[in-house]
């Protein structure tokens, strides 16, 4: 069972814990994005049961007046059994989104990944004219070719700073060249996309940004922050712009836990304290 001190960043072990957050986010006008916890199989059987849940996980939000969506992951679904595999998982969700008019995300991981995943989305993109949308890290070199390649491209994208910790020949390493790239990114997505921005990012230099651009250029625009982390600023912006929340859910908690745990000071003593305080 799901420990107090975890859900503050997860939703629940079960898909109804996850839909309940929605409802729940929803009275507060917050969309929820449903994370499924699961990556890096190696084996079609888990790779094939995950995918099975998200299509009986679109058909449940289909079918509930919820403003939820999905997001997965490309190994997740298969990609390090084989490319084939992930393609064939990701076609079965993404068509069984399409029957209940669910959006899905494709979450971006390690940089290895990174061809794959975009050759799927917009694969599925062009031929469905949108209802999907794909992650692109500004820490890589390549992310500001990528968004050249996508723009004319139907769907969203969300960019990110990057949470992996790719080698320099492909990205920058320095937090300021991030931060740098990030903006440049997001200017160059105001100016050359019709609309599908979502700013993934908790950073309030970043939602300043977005929120000027948004005001120079009229380019409709979307906020994505994970459940757990500056949710006051959720429940603010939420008024001014659109707003969705990441949320996972799953028996797989724990790692996704202690992740969150580890990356900010402020987020150890948190569980600290709720440990201590039983
Ligand atoms: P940072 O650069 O980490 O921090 C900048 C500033 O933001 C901080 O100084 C502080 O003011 C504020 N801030 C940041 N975190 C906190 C906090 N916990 N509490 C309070 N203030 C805070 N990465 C991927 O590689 N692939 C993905 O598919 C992916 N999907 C994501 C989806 C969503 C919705 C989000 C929000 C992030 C996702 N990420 C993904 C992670 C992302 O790459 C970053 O690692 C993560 O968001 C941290 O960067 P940041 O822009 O939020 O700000």
């Amino acid at each position: 069972m799901l420990p107090p001190v975890a859900s503050r960043f997860v939703a629940g072990e079960s898909a109804a814990t996850v839909l309940e957050h929605a409802r729940k986010m929803n009275e507060s006008d917050i969309g929820v994005i449903c994370n499924r916890l699961g990556e890096h199989y190696h084996e079609r059987a888990p790779a094939d049961a995950d995918a099975a849940a998200y299509e009986r996980l679109v058909a449940d939000i289909g079918g509930s007046d919820l403003r939820a969506c999905i997001s997965v992951k490309p190994s997740q679904l298969g990609l390090f059994v084989g490319e084939d595999v992930f393609r064939e998982n990701l076609a079965r969700v993404v068509a069984a989104a399409a029957d209940h008019s669910v959006f899905v995300w494709i979450d971006m991981e390690d940089h290895t990944t990174t061809d794959a995943t975009l050759d799927a989305f917009e694969h599925h993109a062009r031929e469905r004219g949108g209802g999907v949308g794909v992650c692109l890290q500004a820490n890589l070199r390549r992310t500001a070719e990528d968004l050249e390649r996508l723009a004319d491209c139907p769907g969203k994208v969300r960019l990110v700073k990057g949470a992996y910790d790719p080698p320099k020949d492909v990205a920058f390493r320095e937090k300021s060249r991030v931060n740098e790239a990030y903006r440049t990114d997001v200017e160059f997505m105001f100016r050359e996309f019709d609309d599908g921005i979502a700013i993934g990012s908790h950073d309030p230099a970043m939602l300043t940004l977005a929120a000027d651009l948004h005001s120079k250029h009229g380019t409709p625009y979307e906020v994505q922050m994970l459940m757990g982390v500056r949710e006051d600023a959720q429940r603010e912006l939420a008024g001014a712009c659109d707003v969705w929340q990441y949320a996972p859910y799953g028996e797989k908690w724990p790692a996704y836990f202690w992740r969150r745990v580890r990356e900010r000071k402020e987020n150890a003593l948190f569980a600290l304290r709720a440990i201590a305080s039983g």
